[in-house]
């Protein structure tokens, strides 16, 4: 906790930051922003991206063999991009209505992780897998990649060690994707973390490390272990280029499919993105790729349970990554076990400064009630986690954003960002269901 007396200065500077210790629901449109022409030469091009991208495609015959469920999409990993009317509409009953369309992009589709970490986590541990590889001259450009997946390959990668600190789906993606390759795994997860994600890396030969304290006692406890290895690898959650770089190509993916769609983005007709933040590298990298694509006609939102607002504090007070939110008075508690971490992710922070549209928080009864809205209406199951961007929409007409960008709102075309669900075991399920309809 900081002293009473910096704390009083940051909020004499920016009186919002009262609300959000105090834990109130808070709409934070970002000042720092710059027109994506200003935006500074990040280390990350457009042409960096689509390069990036490649990995997947020469990857694509490992995960067809490995992962026969990818199969039927020739070993691609890609989420659907769905309009949703009929939360549309129940969401604008008697309420703010939600002008323009509102689509869902479905990451919690996305094969074996059922989560986003499927495009930052498979991507780094990959990109590792790869070089490995090459610098052993195991592997030439030319051959397939099914490669990977063979008793050579795999006795190969036996002799490393990758580590990772999660609150769940990011150990949950690394440790699938790694043990599969064949390296020892091992996951340092958060108390929050739940018992059934822990229980299905197991399942895959994953070696779980438990804390009882938050995350970044695992990720820091995670990080020593691994890094004094010579032979092991960590995924830094709190400041990785990789994942950052494996999540800017969702914005990729993305554009195409709105161009299949016949979803028009220019400068009237604007594309909102809701964007829910853990660390903020998801969130960041993918809104950084959409930059790079639409420009200023493109306006990201993150947004952060009320309990747990790591990247809002951290932009707020100027802090970035040196503030977590205890630091100020918050518990960092939350149901949304996705998004419980206090400090933000470093590498992807400094960039979002200058990306992003602005932050808004959420309260977790808000998150429950919005899988059951979802559930009702379109019959679509996502983790609490995964909810939040559901309401942005509102919460941006709340503001006066629009008009002092000049937006019709009637022409916006709003995706919430749905990061997870498909792996959450059906008694899970029931039980958000249920929590969900006793709060509405
Ligand atoms: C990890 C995660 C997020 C947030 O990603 P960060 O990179 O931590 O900001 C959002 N939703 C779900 C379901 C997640 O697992």
């Amino acid at each position: 906790m900081k002293t009473e007396q910096t704390i009083h200065k940051w909020v004499h500077k920016n009186p919002i930051l009262q609300d959000i210790i105090d834990l109130r629901p808070t709409t934070w449109i970002n000042p720092y922003k710059k027109s994506a022409e200003n935006i500074p030469n990040y280390p990350i091009q457009l042409h960096d991206i689509i390069e990036a991208s490649k990995l997947w495609d020469r990857f694509a015959p490992f995960f067809r063999v490995a992962f026969p469920e990818t199969k039927s999409t020739n070993g691609i990993l890609e989420s659907p991009l769905k309009r949703i009317p009929k939360m549309q509409a129940l969401l604008s009953a008697n309420a703010i209505p939600i002008h323009g369309n509102l689509y869902l992009k479905c990451d919690n589709a996305l094969p074996i992780a059922g989560s986003i970490k499927a495009r930052g986590g498979f991507f780094e541990v990959l990109q590792y897998a790869e070089k490995l590889a090459r610098n052993t001259k195991l592997l030439t450009t030319d051959l397939n990649y099914s490669i990977f997946y063979t008793d050579t390959f795999r006795e190969f990668f036996s002799q490393y060690k990758i580590g990772v600190g999660s609150t769940g789906n990011l150990g949950l993606s690394i440790g699938i994707i790694s043990a599969k390759l064949g390296f020892q795994v091992k996951v340092y997860m958060s108390g929050d973390a739940k018992e059934w994600k822990k229980d299905l890396l197991r399942l895959h030969g994953v070696q779980v490390i438990e804390f009882s304290g938050d995350f970044s006692i695992a990720i820091q406890e995670g990080r020593k272990e691994t890094n004094a290895d010579p032979k092991a690898y960590f995924v830094d959650d709190e400041d990785s280029e990789a994942l950052y770089l494996g999540y800017t190509i969702g914005a990729l993916r993305l554009a195409k499919q709105l161009e299949e769609q016949h979803i028009v983005i220019d400068e009237y007709n604007p594309l909102f993105v809701y964007l829910p933040c853990g660390v903020g590298g998801s969130p960041g990298g993918t809104s950084y790729g959409l930059k790079k694509i639409y420009g200023d006609n493109v306006h990201c939102f993150f947004v952060e349970p009320t309990h747990s607002p790591a990247v809002l504090t951290g932009l707020i007070t100027g802090k970035m990554s040196e503030i977590s939110v205890q630091d100020i008075g918050i518990d960092n508690i939350t149901e949304a076990d996705g998004l419980a971490v206090g400090r933000a992710s470093k590498f992807a922070t400094e960039i979002s400064r200058h990306v992003i549209s602005g932050i808004y928080t959420i309260e977790d009864d808000v998150l429950f009630r919005l899988l059951t809205q979802l559930m009702d209406s379109e019959n679509q199951f996502l983790e609490p986690s995964a909810t939040p961007g559901l309401i942005g929409p509102q919460r941006i007409a709340n503001t006066d954003y629009a008009k002092k960008h000049n937006i019709d709102m009637n022409k916006v075309t709003h995706i919430a960002w749905a990061t997870g669900g498909d792996l959450v075991p059906q008694m899970q399920r029931k039980y958000f269901y249920n929590k969900g309809k006793e709060l509405l």
